[in-house]
């Protein structure tokens, strides 16, 4: 599969002030938020990224539209290099952004018809009939054309949720980028907003990257997974293949958090110990050690290499020997 996007080495560091960290300095600190990561989103492909609050998974996605300043590293589009505002213009034609808030995305004195057709207007892009155009944007989400003269106050959470997803297409992205799609909606109004986008993708042949903390909705739509923690890819790979055998004893903690049908089956190694640390603070050598139960003493000390590993990458030393599937005892022992 060809790479949509292709990311190489992304890092994002913000000045602080210097009194912040206590400290004298002639040069400006720099708070590391994104730390040289790595990604590729195929044609066609559904990448989700993972990680709690503080893991730097909004920062990357308002990295890769340009919308915040990467310090270092290289991102492509179709081939193309990005990094000039002129190429990031050009992606955001080709690249729809669905936010997490999506009242709070909308503007609360347009009709929805003024909405759908606002994108043409920023991208200077003429419509021969107008009214067409919004009605079949609103088809295209399963909403009805009278829909068109509310305002957003004025629709359900689901109807919002549709309304930013036919927003989205107006232009023919050819990139989905969803914040939390389905944050704050009920189950049942949750499933139907994923069909919405599963089905979207299939006949559109969209590319799709969502962002979320929710592994049980991510497992269920997407290709491929990226966990990221502090900023930092800790592992990647095929989504059924980190379900059924996670790798990164971070990815086996977010796994084990989630819902289980027999809750005494839990494994205890595999809960979450503490808080995020706060990035400004980062850990010395691997930087999940201060909440990992398979720490080792090297691991205080000796930052591991992200190394692939079958169809995936993987930054943990003892990747090889952990035995870290939710089904499985300690030892390896099948329930
Ligand atoms: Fe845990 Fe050590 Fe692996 Fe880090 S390197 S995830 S601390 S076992």
């Amino acid at each position: 599969m060809s790479a949509l996007f292709d990311i190489r080495n992304l890092t994002v560091d913000v000045p602080l002030e210097s009194g912040l960290l206590g400290m004298v300095s002639f040069a400006q600190p720099r708070l590391n938020i994104l730390a040289g990561v790595s990604l590729q989103i195929g044609e066609g492909e559904t990448l989700g990224i993972v990680g709690e609050s503080g893991s730097g998974k909004t920062t990357l996605a308002l990295a890769m539209l340009g919308l915040t300043a990467s310090s270092g590293g290289e991102m492509r589009f179709d081939g193309a290099p990005l990094g000039s505002r002129a190429s990031f213009g050009t992606l955001r034609q080709k690249t729809a952004m669905m936010f997490q808030d999506p009242v709070a995305s909308l503007s609360p004195r347009m009709s929805v018809g003024a909405l759908l057709y606002e994108p043409f207007i920023i991208h200077g892009k003429r419509v021969a009939n107008r009214r067409a155009k919004v009605i079949a944007l609103l088809e295209q989400v399963g909403l009805p054309p009278e829909i068109a003269t509310r305002f957003p106050h004025e629709l359900s959470g689901g109807q919002a949720r549709r309304v930013c997803v036919a927003r989205a297409l107006a232009l023919n992205p050819r990139l989905l980028v969803a914040d939390e799609p389905t944050a704050g909606l009920d189950v049942s109004v949750q499933g139907e907003v994923l069909n919405l986008m599963a089905g979207l993708k299939t006949a559109l042949g969209l590319s799709v990257l969502i962002i979320s903390h929710n592994l049980a909705m991510l497992r269920h739509v997407t290709d491929r997974l990226a966990i990221l923690y502090l900023g930092r890819l800790v592992e990647s790979g095929p989504t059924d293949a980190i379900f059924a055998n996670p790798r990164h004893p971070y990815t086996a903690s977010l796994i084990a958090a989630e819902p289980q049908p027999d809750p005494r089956k839990r494994r205890a190694d595999l809960a979450l110990k503490g808080e995020i640390p706060s990035l400004f603070l980062r850990p010395k050598g691997c930087e999940f050690h201060t909440r990992c139960a398979h720490a080792q003493p090297m691991c205080q000390t000796t930052a591991p290499e992200l190394r692939t590993t079958g169809e995936g990458q993987v930054r943990c030393h003892f990747a090889e020997t952990l035995k870290l599937n939710n089904r499985s005892e300690p030892n390896g022992m099948e329930n």
